[in-house]
Protein backbone atom coordinates (compact mmCIF):
# COMPACT_ATOMS: atom_id res chain seq x y z
CA UNK A 1 0.00 0.00 0.00
CA UNK A 2 1.11 3.53 -0.88
CA UNK A 3 1.50 6.69 1.56
CA UNK A 4 -1.96 7.96 -0.13
CA UNK A 5 -3.53 4.69 0.43
CA UNK A 6 -2.55 4.66 4.10
CA UNK A 7 -3.47 8.19 4.83
CA UNK A 8 -6.91 7.94 3.48
CA UNK A 9 -7.45 4.71 5.65
CA UNK A 10 -6.51 6.76 8.80
CA UNK A 11 -6.66 10.61 8.61
CA UNK A 12 -9.36 12.86 8.80
CA UNK A 13 -8.00 15.76 6.99
CA UNK A 14 -8.75 19.78 8.67
CA UNK A 15 -11.52 21.70 6.69
CA UNK A 16 -12.33 19.29 4.69
CA UNK A 17 -15.04 17.23 2.87
CA UNK A 18 -12.75 13.81 2.42
CA UNK A 19 -15.07 12.55 -0.43
CA UNK A 20 -13.02 15.57 -2.20
CA UNK A 21 -9.34 13.24 -1.89
CA UNK A 22 -11.03 11.13 -4.24
CA UNK A 23 -10.45 13.54 -7.06
CA UNK A 24 -7.59 15.05 -5.09
CA UNK A 25 -5.58 12.81 -3.12
CA UNK A 26 -3.41 14.10 -0.11
CA UNK A 27 -0.08 15.72 -1.38
CA UNK A 28 2.58 14.09 0.79
CA UNK A 29 4.95 16.22 1.78
CA UNK A 30 8.77 15.02 2.32
CA UNK A 31 10.82 18.16 2.80
CA UNK A 32 10.29 22.15 2.49
CA UNK A 33 12.89 24.62 1.76
CA UNK A 34 12.22 28.41 2.29
CA UNK A 35 8.93 29.31 0.23
CA UNK A 36 8.80 25.62 -1.17
CA UNK A 37 7.54 22.72 -0.38
CA UNK A 38 8.92 19.22 -2.13
CA UNK A 39 6.65 15.64 -2.38
CA UNK A 40 7.64 12.27 -2.12
CA UNK A 41 7.70 12.75 -6.03
CA UNK A 42 9.95 15.81 -5.98
CA UNK A 43 6.99 17.81 -7.31
CA UNK A 44 7.94 21.35 -5.82
CA UNK A 45 5.04 23.58 -4.61
CA UNK A 46 5.27 27.41 -3.35
CA UNK A 47 3.75 27.96 -0.19
CA UNK A 48 1.86 31.00 -1.21
CA UNK A 49 -0.21 30.74 1.76
CA UNK A 50 2.30 30.41 4.35
CA UNK A 51 0.39 27.34 5.43
CA UNK A 52 -2.25 28.75 6.86
CA UNK A 53 -0.78 31.75 7.58
CA UNK A 54 2.11 30.84 9.90
CA UNK A 55 5.10 30.36 7.91
CA UNK A 56 6.68 33.58 9.11
CA UNK A 57 10.12 33.54 7.75
CA UNK A 58 10.39 30.29 5.38
CA UNK A 59 10.45 26.69 5.84
CA UNK A 60 13.14 25.14 7.88
CA UNK A 61 15.33 28.56 8.64
CA UNK A 62 18.51 27.51 9.10
CA UNK A 63 18.03 29.98 12.59
CA UNK A 64 14.95 28.72 13.99
CA UNK A 65 16.23 25.22 13.27
CA UNK A 66 19.27 25.57 15.51
CA UNK A 67 17.33 26.97 18.07
CA UNK A 68 14.91 24.22 18.38
CA UNK A 69 17.14 21.90 17.92
CA UNK A 70 19.81 23.24 20.87
CA UNK A 71 16.62 23.66 23.43
CA UNK A 72 15.76 19.71 22.93
CA UNK A 73 19.07 18.85 24.37
CA UNK A 74 18.51 21.33 27.39
CA UNK A 75 14.51 20.88 28.45
CA UNK A 76 11.56 19.97 26.06
CA UNK A 77 9.16 21.04 28.64
CA UNK A 78 7.86 21.64 32.10
CA UNK A 79 4.65 22.33 34.26
CA UNK A 80 3.98 25.84 34.05
CA UNK A 81 2.99 26.53 37.20
CA UNK A 82 5.08 27.56 39.70
CA UNK A 83 8.05 26.71 37.31
CA UNK A 84 9.41 28.58 34.74
CA UNK A 85 12.27 28.56 32.18
CA UNK A 86 14.89 31.47 30.67
CA UNK A 87 13.25 30.83 27.09
CA UNK A 88 9.64 31.77 28.13
CA UNK A 89 10.94 34.85 30.39
CA UNK A 90 13.54 35.79 27.38
CA UNK A 91 10.46 35.93 24.97
CA UNK A 92 8.11 38.14 27.24
CA UNK A 93 10.57 40.64 28.07
CA UNK A 94 11.54 40.87 24.72
CA UNK A 95 8.18 40.90 23.05
CA UNK A 96 6.67 43.48 25.68
CA UNK A 97 8.56 46.87 24.56
CA UNK A 98 7.39 45.66 20.79
CA UNK A 99 3.72 45.37 21.33
CA UNK A 100 1.11 47.98 21.71
CA UNK A 101 2.14 50.23 24.53
CA UNK A 102 0.61 49.11 27.72
CA UNK A 103 0.73 45.49 27.16
CA UNK A 104 2.61 43.69 30.14
CA UNK A 105 1.41 40.40 31.10
CA UNK A 106 2.01 37.47 28.98
CA UNK A 107 -0.82 34.18 29.31
CA UNK A 108 0.38 31.28 27.00
CA UNK A 109 -1.62 28.94 25.85
CA UNK A 110 -0.94 26.17 23.06
CA UNK A 111 -2.68 27.51 19.61
CA UNK A 112 -5.00 30.91 18.51
CA UNK A 113 -8.38 29.11 19.40
CA UNK A 114 -7.75 28.84 23.07
CA UNK A 115 -6.21 32.00 23.18
CA UNK A 116 -9.33 33.32 21.98
CA UNK A 117 -10.76 31.78 24.65
CA UNK A 118 -8.56 32.78 27.56
CA UNK A 119 -9.01 36.35 26.28
CA UNK A 120 -12.80 36.27 26.82
CA UNK A 121 -12.46 34.39 29.90
CA UNK A 122 -10.61 37.10 31.21
CA UNK A 123 -12.40 39.95 30.38
CA UNK A 124 -15.50 38.49 31.78
CA UNK A 125 -14.11 37.34 35.11
CA UNK A 126 -11.94 40.99 35.32
CA UNK A 127 -15.45 42.53 34.97
CA UNK A 128 -16.82 40.05 37.40
CA UNK A 129 -14.11 41.27 40.22
CA UNK A 130 -14.38 44.67 40.11
CA UNK A 131 -18.04 44.79 40.80
CA UNK A 132 -20.02 44.54 37.08
CA UNK A 133 -20.83 41.12 37.17
CA UNK A 134 -23.49 41.92 34.68
CA UNK A 135 -21.12 42.46 31.68
CA UNK A 136 -21.42 38.89 30.47
CA UNK A 137 -21.65 39.24 26.67
CA UNK A 138 -19.58 39.40 23.83
CA UNK A 139 -19.50 41.68 20.93
CA UNK A 140 -18.14 41.09 17.44
CA UNK A 141 -18.25 42.15 13.79
CA UNK A 142 -20.43 40.47 10.89
CA UNK A 143 -17.61 37.58 8.83
CA UNK A 144 -15.14 37.71 12.20
CA UNK A 145 -13.01 34.45 12.48
CA UNK A 146 -11.86 33.71 15.94
CA UNK A 147 -11.36 30.19 15.73
CA UNK A 148 -13.28 26.74 15.61
CA UNK A 149 -13.28 25.92 19.83
CA UNK A 150 -17.11 26.87 20.89
CA UNK A 151 -16.49 30.08 22.62
CA UNK A 152 -14.23 31.17 19.66
CA UNK A 153 -17.19 30.32 17.19
CA UNK A 154 -19.40 31.79 19.03
CA UNK A 155 -17.60 35.18 18.17
CA UNK A 156 -16.97 34.19 14.81
CA UNK A 157 -19.57 35.20 12.40
CA UNK A 158 -18.43 33.25 9.25
CA UNK A 159 -21.48 30.71 8.77
CA UNK A 160 -19.64 28.21 7.10
CA UNK A 161 -18.13 27.42 10.02
CA UNK A 162 -20.75 27.55 12.71
CA UNK A 163 -24.03 27.41 11.27
CA UNK A 164 -24.48 23.27 12.44
CA UNK A 165 -23.74 24.50 15.98
CA UNK A 166 -25.91 27.34 17.12
CA UNK A 167 -27.37 25.32 19.61
CA UNK A 168 -24.32 24.93 21.64
CA UNK A 169 -22.69 28.22 21.03
CA UNK A 170 -22.84 31.39 23.20
CA UNK A 171 -25.90 34.45 22.52
CA UNK A 172 -23.17 37.09 21.62
CA UNK A 173 -23.95 40.46 19.90
CA UNK A 174 -22.98 40.51 16.30
CA UNK A 175 -22.55 43.95 14.72
CA UNK A 176 -22.31 44.66 11.00
CA UNK A 177 -18.90 45.09 10.21
CA UNK A 178 -16.94 47.37 7.13
CA UNK A 179 -17.23 45.63 3.87
CA UNK A 180 -15.51 48.03 1.83
CA UNK A 181 -15.65 46.40 -1.41
CA UNK A 182 -19.76 46.31 -1.46
CA UNK A 183 -19.76 49.54 0.49
CA UNK A 184 -23.48 50.21 1.60
CA UNK A 185 -22.85 54.05 1.69
CA UNK A 186 -20.63 53.47 -1.78
CA UNK A 187 -18.08 55.64 -0.49
CA UNK A 188 -14.16 54.78 -2.00
CA UNK A 189 -11.15 54.48 0.21
CA UNK A 190 -10.42 57.74 -0.57
CA UNK A 191 -13.59 59.51 0.48
CA UNK A 192 -14.33 56.73 3.49
CA UNK A 193 -15.18 58.37 6.61
CA UNK A 194 -16.07 54.86 8.11
CA UNK A 195 -19.57 56.21 8.47
CA UNK A 196 -20.03 52.16 9.04
CA UNK A 197 -18.61 52.68 12.05
CA UNK A 198 -22.39 53.64 13.25
CA UNK A 199 -23.62 50.08 13.39
CA UNK A 200 -20.97 49.63 16.13
CA UNK A 201 -21.29 52.94 17.93
CA UNK A 202 -25.38 52.41 18.31
CA UNK A 203 -24.28 48.48 19.90
CA UNK A 204 -22.12 49.49 22.04
CA UNK A 205 -24.89 52.65 23.11
CA UNK A 206 -27.42 50.18 23.43
CA UNK A 207 -26.34 47.33 25.19
CA UNK A 208 -22.73 48.13 26.78
CA UNK A 209 -24.02 47.64 30.67
CA UNK A 210 -24.01 44.29 29.73
CA UNK A 211 -21.22 43.54 27.83
CA UNK A 212 -17.44 43.10 28.76
CA UNK A 213 -15.48 43.12 25.52
CA UNK A 214 -15.95 43.31 21.79
CA UNK A 215 -13.46 41.36 19.79
CA UNK A 216 -11.93 42.07 16.21
CA UNK A 217 -9.23 41.29 13.79
CA UNK A 218 -7.46 44.73 13.27
CA UNK A 219 -7.28 45.64 9.46
CA UNK A 220 -7.84 42.14 7.70
CA UNK A 221 -10.59 39.65 8.49
CA UNK A 222 -8.92 36.93 6.93
CA UNK A 223 -11.07 33.58 6.87
CA UNK A 224 -13.73 35.72 5.68
CA UNK A 225 -11.96 36.65 2.61
CA UNK A 226 -8.98 38.89 3.54
CA UNK A 227 -11.32 41.85 3.83
CA UNK A 228 -9.30 44.72 4.36
CA UNK A 229 -10.90 47.80 6.18
CA UNK A 230 -9.27 51.25 6.90
CA UNK A 231 -7.12 52.05 9.90
CA UNK A 232 -9.84 54.74 10.99
CA UNK A 233 -12.58 52.05 12.03
CA UNK A 234 -10.02 50.70 14.32
CA UNK A 235 -9.69 54.09 15.96
CA UNK A 236 -13.13 54.56 16.48
CA UNK A 237 -13.77 51.22 17.97
CA UNK A 238 -11.06 51.70 20.58
CA UNK A 239 -12.37 55.29 21.72
CA UNK A 240 -15.90 53.68 21.69
CA UNK A 241 -14.97 50.85 23.70
CA UNK A 242 -12.80 53.17 26.26
CA UNK A 243 -15.99 55.42 26.58
CA UNK A 244 -18.58 52.57 27.39
CA UNK A 245 -16.07 50.61 29.65
CA UNK A 246 -16.01 47.07 27.16
CA UNK A 247 -12.57 45.58 26.69
CA UNK A 248 -11.28 45.59 23.35
CA UNK A 249 -9.80 42.42 22.34
CA UNK A 250 -7.53 42.40 19.29
CA UNK A 251 -7.27 39.21 17.90
CA UNK A 252 -3.83 39.84 15.85
CA UNK A 253 -3.34 35.98 15.17
CA UNK A 254 -3.41 36.47 11.39
CA UNK A 255 -2.22 39.79 11.07
CA UNK A 256 0.66 39.75 13.77
CA UNK A 257 4.39 39.48 13.12
CA UNK A 258 4.79 41.83 9.98
CA UNK A 259 1.74 40.45 7.75
CA UNK A 260 0.06 44.09 7.10
CA UNK A 261 4.01 45.57 6.90
CA UNK A 262 3.77 46.80 10.25
CA UNK A 263 5.11 44.58 13.23
CA UNK A 264 1.09 44.42 14.30
CA UNK A 265 -1.64 45.64 12.78
CA UNK A 266 -2.92 47.94 15.51
CA UNK A 267 0.10 50.32 15.04
CA UNK A 268 -1.48 51.00 11.76
CA UNK A 269 -4.79 52.99 13.62
CA UNK A 270 -1.97 53.57 16.41
CA UNK A 271 -4.14 51.71 19.14
CA UNK A 272 -3.37 49.41 22.02
CA UNK A 273 -6.44 47.04 23.07
CA UNK A 274 -6.84 45.82 26.55
CA UNK A 275 -6.31 42.44 25.71
CA UNK A 276 -4.21 41.01 22.56
CA UNK A 277 -4.18 37.60 20.65
CA UNK A 278 -1.11 36.11 19.43
CA UNK A 279 -0.33 32.68 17.89
CA UNK A 280 0.15 31.76 13.86
CA UNK A 281 3.65 33.66 13.38
CA UNK A 282 4.65 33.72 16.83
CA UNK A 283 6.56 30.48 16.27
CA UNK A 284 7.49 31.27 12.95
CA UNK A 285 4.79 28.33 12.08
CA UNK A 286 6.97 25.85 13.52
CA UNK A 287 5.34 24.79 17.05
CA UNK A 288 1.85 25.34 18.23
CA UNK A 289 1.80 28.47 20.67
CA UNK A 290 -0.44 31.63 21.72
CA UNK A 291 -0.60 34.08 23.95
CA UNK A 292 -3.12 36.26 25.64
CA UNK A 293 -1.39 39.35 26.85
CA UNK A 294 -3.55 42.19 28.56
CA UNK A 295 -2.56 44.92 30.79
CA UNK A 296 -1.47 45.80 34.45
CA UNK A 297 -5.27 47.17 35.85
CA UNK A 298 -6.47 43.67 34.19
CA UNK A 299 -3.64 41.32 36.00
CA UNK A 300 -4.67 43.68 39.27
CA UNK A 301 -7.76 42.59 38.93
CA UNK A 302 -7.19 38.95 39.64
CA UNK A 303 -4.30 40.03 41.98
CA UNK A 304 -5.41 39.41 46.06
CA UNK A 305 -4.56 36.90 48.56
CA UNK A 306 -5.47 33.08 47.62
CA UNK A 307 -9.06 33.34 50.01
CA UNK A 308 -10.51 35.14 48.06
CA UNK A 309 -10.90 33.21 45.14
CA UNK A 310 -9.96 35.86 41.95
CA UNK A 311 -7.31 33.82 40.35
CA UNK A 312 -7.43 33.10 36.65
CA UNK A 313 -7.27 29.44 36.92
CA UNK A 314 -7.19 29.20 32.88
CA UNK A 315 -4.23 26.42 31.92
CA UNK A 316 -3.35 24.54 29.14
CA UNK A 317 -1.04 21.20 29.82
CA UNK A 318 1.63 22.59 27.17
CA UNK A 319 0.96 26.30 27.85
CA UNK A 320 4.72 27.97 27.94
CA UNK A 321 6.17 25.14 25.65
CA UNK A 322 10.16 25.60 26.37
CA UNK A 323 10.55 24.72 22.56
CA UNK A 324 8.06 26.34 21.11
CA UNK A 325 9.39 29.83 23.07
CA UNK A 326 12.77 28.63 21.91
CA UNK A 327 11.78 28.92 18.05
CA UNK A 328 9.85 32.46 19.01
CA UNK A 329 13.19 33.89 20.03
CA UNK A 330 14.74 32.85 16.97
CA UNK A 331 11.91 34.63 15.39
CA UNK A 332 12.31 37.89 16.75
CA UNK A 333 16.44 37.66 16.77
CA UNK A 334 16.33 37.29 13.01
CA UNK A 335 12.78 39.26 12.93
CA UNK A 336 15.37 42.35 14.40
CA UNK A 337 18.64 41.20 12.95
CA UNK A 338 18.12 40.63 9.46
CA UNK A 339 15.78 44.03 8.35
CA UNK A 340 12.85 41.36 7.18
CA UNK A 341 9.74 44.02 7.42
CA UNK A 342 12.21 46.18 4.98
CA UNK A 343 12.96 44.00 2.57
CA UNK A 344 9.41 42.75 2.78
CA UNK A 345 8.23 46.23 2.80
CA UNK A 346 10.29 46.80 -0.87
CA UNK A 347 8.65 43.25 -1.99
CA UNK A 348 5.38 44.52 -0.62
CA UNK A 349 5.09 46.83 -3.76
CA UNK A 350 6.53 44.99 -6.12
CA UNK A 351 4.03 42.17 -5.76
CA UNK A 352 1.30 44.84 -5.73
CA UNK A 353 2.22 46.20 -8.66
CA UNK A 354 2.87 42.63 -10.61
CA UNK A 355 -0.14 40.94 -9.48
CA UNK A 356 -2.58 44.32 -10.27
CA UNK A 357 -0.84 44.53 -13.44
CA UNK A 358 -0.94 40.45 -14.18
CA UNK A 359 -4.90 40.45 -13.43
CA UNK A 360 -6.61 43.84 -13.04
CA UNK A 361 -8.04 43.89 -16.48
CA UNK A 362 -9.39 40.00 -16.18
CA UNK A 363 -13.03 40.45 -16.31
CA UNK A 364 -13.65 38.04 -13.39
CA UNK A 365 -11.41 40.04 -11.12
CA UNK A 366 -13.46 42.03 -9.16
CA UNK A 367 -11.36 43.43 -6.71
CA UNK A 368 -8.22 43.33 -5.53
CA UNK A 369 -6.96 44.06 -1.79
CA UNK A 370 -3.74 44.46 -0.55
CA UNK A 371 -1.92 45.17 2.61
CA UNK A 372 1.94 43.89 2.88
CA UNK A 373 2.17 41.56 2.07
CA UNK A 374 -0.83 40.13 1.65
CA UNK A 375 -2.76 40.02 -1.82
CA UNK A 376 -6.53 39.29 -2.31
CA UNK A 377 -8.28 38.70 -5.52
CA UNK A 378 -12.36 38.48 -5.24
CA UNK A 379 -13.47 36.62 -8.51
CA UNK A 380 -16.82 37.42 -9.36
CA UNK A 381 -19.12 36.35 -12.37
CA UNK A 382 -20.12 39.89 -12.65
CA UNK A 383 -18.09 43.01 -12.23
CA UNK A 384 -20.19 45.93 -13.02
CA UNK A 385 -22.77 44.36 -10.20
CA UNK A 386 -20.46 42.59 -8.16
CA UNK A 387 -22.04 39.67 -8.38
CA UNK A 388 -20.46 36.29 -6.63
CA UNK A 389 -20.42 33.21 -8.47
CA UNK A 390 -22.55 30.24 -7.54
CA UNK A 391 -21.23 28.79 -5.01
CA UNK A 392 -21.57 25.27 -6.16
CA UNK A 393 -19.64 26.23 -9.19
CA UNK A 394 -16.43 25.63 -6.31
CA UNK A 395 -14.97 28.16 -8.88
CA UNK A 396 -11.37 28.93 -6.47
CA UNK A 397 -11.09 25.51 -5.66
CA UNK A 398 -11.08 24.28 -9.08
CA UNK A 399 -8.62 26.90 -9.84
CA UNK A 400 -6.87 25.81 -6.28
CA UNK A 401 -6.77 22.18 -8.08
CA UNK A 402 -5.38 23.52 -11.35
CA UNK A 403 -2.36 25.54 -9.73
CA UNK A 404 -1.45 22.38 -7.62
CA UNK A 405 -0.41 20.90 -11.12
CA UNK A 406 1.33 23.91 -11.74
CA UNK A 407 3.44 24.05 -8.71
CA UNK A 408 1.92 26.55 -6.58
CA UNK A 409 -0.23 26.33 -3.14
CA UNK A 410 -3.01 28.71 -3.58
CA UNK A 411 -5.38 27.61 -1.34
CA UNK A 412 -8.48 30.18 -1.59
CA UNK A 413 -11.28 30.99 0.85
CA UNK A 414 -14.46 30.89 -1.24
CA UNK A 415 -13.82 32.67 -4.44
CA UNK A 416 -11.62 34.74 -2.81
CA UNK A 417 -7.66 34.01 -3.84
CA UNK A 418 -5.11 35.31 -1.97
CA UNK A 419 -1.14 35.29 -1.31
CA UNK A 420 0.06 35.44 2.09
CA UNK A 421 3.56 34.06 1.46
CA UNK A 422 6.54 33.92 4.03
CA UNK A 423 7.84 37.36 4.67
CA UNK A 424 11.42 35.66 2.99
CA UNK A 425 9.73 34.97 -0.48
CA UNK A 426 11.99 36.13 -3.43
CA UNK A 427 10.47 37.96 -6.26
CA UNK A 428 11.52 34.59 -8.48
CA UNK A 429 8.81 32.88 -6.70
CA UNK A 430 6.68 35.79 -7.05
CA UNK A 431 6.60 36.15 -10.61
CA UNK A 432 6.06 32.35 -10.47
CA UNK A 433 3.10 32.27 -8.47
CA UNK A 434 1.25 35.61 -10.06
CA UNK A 435 2.27 33.96 -13.57
CA UNK A 436 0.53 30.33 -12.10
CA UNK A 437 -2.69 32.15 -10.39
CA UNK A 438 -2.74 33.68 -14.09
CA UNK A 439 -3.09 31.16 -16.53
CA UNK A 440 -5.03 28.72 -13.80
CA UNK A 441 -7.64 31.65 -13.51
CA UNK A 442 -7.72 31.83 -17.26
CA UNK A 443 -7.55 28.43 -17.84
CA UNK A 444 -11.21 27.56 -15.53
CA UNK A 445 -12.79 30.63 -16.49
CA UNK A 446 -12.50 31.06 -20.54
C1 LIG B 1 -6.08 31.07 12.76
C2 LIG B 1 -6.84 32.05 13.53
C3 LIG B 1 -7.39 31.74 14.78
C4 LIG B 1 -7.36 30.36 15.37
O1 LIG B 1 -6.07 29.86 15.60
P1 LIG B 1 -5.90 28.26 15.69
O2 LIG B 1 -4.47 28.09 16.09
O3 LIG B 1 -6.18 27.73 14.32
O4 LIG B 1 -6.84 27.76 16.69
C5 LIG B 1 -8.04 32.74 15.46
N1 LIG B 1 -8.14 33.98 14.96
C6 LIG B 1 -7.61 34.32 13.78
C7 LIG B 1 -7.73 35.73 13.29
C8 LIG B 1 -6.96 33.36 13.01
O5 LIG B 1 -6.49 33.67 11.80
Amino acid sequence: MNWVEKDLQHIWHPCSQMKDYEDLPPIVIDHAQGSCLYDMNGNRYVDVVSSWWCNLLGHCNERVNHAVKAQIDRLEHVIFANFSHTPAINLCSRLSPLLPPGLTKFLFTDNGSSAVEAALKMSLQYHYQTGNPQKTRFMALSNAYHGETVGALSVGGVDLYSRIYKPMLMDIIRVDGPDCYRCPYEKSRDNCQTECFAAAEQALAEYADTVCAFIVEPLVQGAAGMKIYPPGYLKKLRQACTHYHVHLIADEIATGFGRTGKLFACEHASVSPDILCLSKGLTGGYLPMALAVTTQPIYEAFYADYSEGKAFLHSHTYSGNPLACSAANAVLSILQEERILETAAENAKYFRQLINDSLIRHKHVGEIRSIGLINAIELVADRAGKQPFASQRRIGYQIYKKALTKGVLLRPLGDVLYFNPPLTISREEMDFAVRVCRECICDVLE
